[in-house]
């Protein structure tokens, strides 16, 4: 029986946990000119941002403001810091350490998920990251995207299927729990090529995937291309999407704990697809066509 994320986080964390964004002002390699510049077609950070996560505060006091926003709803929650705008490991190992630290001490936080790109984990990064595991709760978010290097050119997401893979299993290796994000959808794959990703992604020592449908963003590359005819993508409602989903679902194995399949970008920003599903709404669609298969 495969656990539910917030099960999975309760049983990690010891009790219900909240998630709080933080944006520590660093870049990613792929726009800053480390390894490419213009970043992925597809991205655009602003979509991701929640609105209490200001760079131009410090850690410390982000989390505080998170704390205080989601306090509201839940009074007795314990949270993670989660390192999310950009590549949160694309800085010098001291100045990584000291961001990291400044998190894990602020009261209330029992963790921390730091998302990078998996080109992003130099030999003192990593050491780093194993000595934060064998302090406290640690999960590394991997921006993976697909297996299909041919599709990792056409995003320009400047690294490929092998660095991805060894990424994973080196950070497995040094005790650290990975998580990888998956993009459905993304231009040229079909369903099969999306099948093949999740197959072999769920092989390797992968302990949660968050997957989420190509969504195209107003302003980026991926929105001008796909205005101009020059690329594909799919073009799901819904309900093909949650039968995909289901079926996907099936080809995991019950120890790896499904986050989403689905995300959503403020409805100003977002051209494509514009579902419109009200919350739990597509948890409900999912089930159904779990229950179809
Ligand atoms: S790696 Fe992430 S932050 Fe960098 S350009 Fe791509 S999607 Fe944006």
């Amino acid at each position: 029986m495969r656990k539910g994320y917030s099960e999975f986080l309760a049983e990690r964390f010891d009790g219900k946990v909240q998630k709080i964004a933080v944006n520590a002002g660093f870049s990613c390699p792929n726009r800053d000119g480390t390894v490419g510049r213009g970043g992925c077609t597809y991205c655009t950070n602003e979509a991701f941002n929640p609105r209490y996560c200001d760079a131009r505060l410090t850690v410390a006091e982000q989390l505080e403001r998170g704390k205080a926003f989601f306090a509201r709803k839940y009074p007795s929650m314990n949270y993670l810091a989660y390192f999310q705008a950009y590549s949160n490991t694309h800085a010098c190992v001291d100045r990584l350490r000291e961001l990291y630290n400044e998190a894990l001490a602020v009261d209330g936080v029992v963790g921390i998920v730091i998302a990078t790109r998996p080109d992003c984990l130099g030999d003192e990064v990593v050491e780093l990251l194993s000595e934060l595991a064998a302090r406290t709760r640690l999960i590394v978010e991997l921006g993976v995207e697909t297996m299909h290097d041919v599709t990792l050119r056409k995003v320009n997401r400047c690294h490929d299927w092998t660095t991805a893979r060894n990424a994973i299993v080196c950070l497995a290796e040094h005790g650290i729990a990975v998580g990888v994000h998956l993009i459905l959808g993304l231009p040229g794959e079909d369903e099969s090529m999306m099948e093949r990703t999740v197959r072999t992604v769920a092989a390797l020592p992968v302990t949660v995937l968050k997957f989420h449908q190509m969504q195209v963003l107003k302003g980026t590359r991926l929105a001008r291309q796909w205005q101009a005819g020059e690329v594909e993508l799919m073009q799901w409602t819904a309900q093909e999407y949650a039968s995909l989903c289901a079926r996907l679902l099936r080809l995991l194995p019950s120890h790896v704990v499904v986050e989403r399949f689905v995300s959503q970008s403020p409805p100003s920003m977002l051209l494509s697809p514009r579902w419109n599903l009200k919350p739990g709404e597509f948890a409900q669609l999912l089930e159904s066509k779990m229950n179809e298969l």
